[in-house]
């Protein structure tokens, strides 16, 4: 396969082979931005507006988790991380295309490999608490368990990382319940879902991956992806299309 651009002949070895191939040019869409106010209020009108406008938005997933941005803009998000092998290539693929991502993060990878958790933040990516050891059984545990596994996964996280802020809780697998959504709440976490899954971590080809992306992926979509568990090849071989796609289509946050 021929390298058509330069800048790919410059993205990190090893992180997949060429560039997966897109189905055909795509339709073209406007790019999505956020909404801006139209007027400044008064200081006094300013503070009200941010206090009812700013309430905790209720979820629009699994009970009540949240499956969208809340805006037109998309969000990337990578679970299991951080790993030794793909965490570096991931961030060298966002770096290069001067993109931020959210990074769902396990209690014991970060506790094993800090240094990452740290480059991931100096990159500028948001960090997110997914559980000490990816416990997809979570629903079943007592109150106290599910506290105490989220608060020490953030307080690693913290270890790396002093003074980091930690918004955000995934659970594993999906797999939420109410209580799981209030005690990530009351710890100060948005339990965040997501609404494209194109299941990067049963190593679809590439090309698959990059196919399920592009058809799903809209306005206010939270993209799930893999930097962890396993090999990620597909996935770094699928970015290097689908970050300079997504990137022309919609504005790409970290949430
Ligand atoms: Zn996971």
């Amino acid at each position: 396969m021929v390298v058509a651009a330069l800048g790919l002949m410059l993205l990190p070895a090893g992180c997949g082979s060429a560039p997966a191939r897109a189905g055909g040019p795509a339709a073209a869409r406007p790019r999505a931005h956020s909404p801006s106010p139209t007027a400044s209020p008064s200081p006094s009108v300013q503070a009200k507006l941010v206090e009812s406008t700013t309430p905790p938005r209720g979820g629009d997933g699994p009970s009540g988790s949240l499956r969208t941005t809340g805006t037109s803009a998309v969000a990337l998000t990578f679970d299991d991380g951080p790993s030794p092998v793909w965490t570096p290539k991931v961030l060298a693929l966002l770096k290069h295309y001067h993109l931020h991502a959210t990074f769902c993060l396990i209690g014991e990878q970060v506790k094993e490999y800090p240094k990452l958790v740290a480059r991931i933040a100096a990159d500028g990516h948001t960090l997110c608490n997914h559980s000490w050891d990816h416990d997809e059984y979570m629903s079943q545990r007592s109150t106290k368990y599910i506290r105490s596994e989220l608060t020490r996964t953030t307080a690693a996280i913290r270890h790396a990382v002093p003074g980091a802020t930690v918004r955000y809780y995934r659970q594993p697998g999906g797999n939420w319940s109410k209580r799981i959504v209030r005690i990530s709440r009351t710890l100060g976490m948005a339990p965040l879902d997501w609404s494209v899954d194109p299941s990067d971590w049963q190593r679809p080809p590439a090309r698959s991956i990059i196919a399920n992306v592009k058809s799903h992926t809209g306005r206010g979509s939270i993209v799930l992806m893999h930097d962890g568990g396993g090999d990620r090849s597909h996935t770094c071989a699928a970015l290097r299309t689908l970050l300079p796609y997504l990137s022309r289509r919609y504005d790409l946050i970290r949430l």
